[in-house]
């Protein structure tokens, strides 16, 4: 049976990569995949998957009105698998039509994300993968400060001051993320 999939892990965890590897182990099966990524992230381009190390895959954009189930479902060739990158900013609405995917069409869907936001509050997306996911799974990385698991992201302005406070999504702008751990959360020693 297919099963819902939630990999979460802080920044620069390697989410991208991993989706990346993911769809080249089924595709060298001749395994066609379906690749997804939020319309919300503007960083490169709308519709592509691009990790840090080089690898770079396009992607169908997911905006508010996006019925992914009806796209998974209509789609031909058949996928074998449905990857999501960014999976943090689905809608609940999003999250249970991946659901629907899994238990209608039994194809095997995997959301990548971060679980939680620079306020260290929950994703809409990622509130609802961990609640109707089969399995979830942390992809670890290590603090920028120290060399402790990073668990959380920090958000440090353009005068290089930690943030706190303010609109969960904030793409583009000229802050910058890094993935921390709960110390270094709560004391940056910036
Ligand atoms: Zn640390």
């Amino acid at each position: 049976m297919a099963q819902l999939f939630f990999k979460y892990g802080a920044m620069n965890s390697g989410k991208s990569i991993e989706i990346i590897k993911v769809a080249h182990n089924y595709e060298e099966q001749g395994k066609p995949v379906l690749l997804f990524t939020s319309g919300l992230d503007d960083r490169d381009e709308v519709g592509s998957i691009s990790s840090r190390i080089g690898f770079k895959r396009t992607a169908i954009p997911i905006f508010a009105e996006t019925d992914i189930f009806n796209m998974v479902r209509n789609y031909h060739p058949r996928p074998h698998c449905v990857l999501v990158d960014e999976a943090q900013f689905l809608t609940k609405t999003h999250v249970l039509q991946l659901a629907k995917i899994v238990d209608e069409c039994n194809i095997p869907v995997m959301g990548f994300g971060l679980k939680n936001d620079f306020r260290n509050e929950l994703f809409e997306g990622s509130k609802y993968l961990l609640l109707y996911a089969d399995k979830v799974e942390e992809m670890k990385t290590i603090c920028w400060f120290c060399e402790r698991k990073a668990t959380m992201n920090l958000r440090i302005d353009s005068n290089g001051k930690p943030v706190y406070t303010g609109d969960q999504i904030q793409i583009g702008g000229n802050e910058s993320y890094y993935p921390v751990c709960r110390r270094c959360y709560l004391h940056p020693p910036i």
